[in-house]
């Protein structure tokens, strides 16, 4: 009797992003997505959700992109957003040196509310709009923030011009596969954060 081949495994890793507005947070999204940028800078409200699935070694990758708004005043419903995560990309723009010095903020933040086996989530730092030519901050600081705030590692890339995009995301899918941290992760329709997000979609159409 033949033996039956390994069923393939489905791993799900919910990502969130973060990062001041506007750094390209949501145009990173759709980038990787679907392929496409937009030169209009429309504000995400509270949270966008985006699913990308990727094969790797036989197995099914579901990457659940988690857009969240960089707006202080939706602070208490994104934080809602975290709970789950595997990973999390946090976004400057290197044009931006505020930026950049808020990169530390976000890193704090999402350190004190989710932690996967008692460990920080792995986190790359992403510096966008190279296509710009111009550096906010120079590379000795960067590579500070990045070692000093526990990054996995830090890419500058452009959106625009998609370069290394996908290569920045393949670099935190290798990681969350080697920690093997996303497999409990609930599917959307679980998730907490659902209502928060309908509360302030209400609040804001109110
Ligand atoms: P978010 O607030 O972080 O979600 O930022 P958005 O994705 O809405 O982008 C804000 C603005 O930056 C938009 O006008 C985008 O077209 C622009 N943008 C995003 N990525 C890049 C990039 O790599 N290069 C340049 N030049 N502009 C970009
Ligand atoms: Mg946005």
């Amino acid at each position: 009797m033949a033996v039956p081949e390994d069923k393939e495994r489905e791993r799900v890793y919910k990502v969130v992003l973060l990062g001041n507005s506007p750094v390209g947070k949501t145009s990173f999204v759709e980038r990787y997505v679907n392929n496409r940028f937009r030169d209009t800078c429309e504000l995400t409200i509270a949270a966008d959700f985006a699913v990308k699935v990727l094969h790797r070694n036989g197995d099914t990758i579901k990457l659940q992109l988690w857009d969240i708004t960089g707006q202080e005043s939706a602070a208490q419903f994104t934080s809602a957003c975290y709970r789950g995560a595997a990973g999390c990309i946090i976004m400057f723009d290197l044009t931006d040196r505020q930026s950049f010095k808020d990169v530390r903020k976000w890193k704090l933040d999402l350190d004190s509310i989710v932690r996967n086996r008692g460990k920080n989530l792995p986190c790359l730092l992403l510096a966008n709009k190279s296509d710009l030519g111009q550096r906010c901050a120079t590379i000795d600081e960067i590579n500070a923030m990045s070692k000093d705030n526990g990054f996995s590692n830090w890419i500058a890339i452009s959106v625009k011009e998609n370069k290394l995009v996908s290569q920045s995301m393949d670099r935190l899918v290798d990681i969350l596969i080697a920690e093997d941290v996303g497999n409990d992760v609930e599917e959307r329709s679980d998730n907490e954060c659902d209502g928060s997000l309908l509360e302030l979609k209400q609040f804001a159409v109110a």
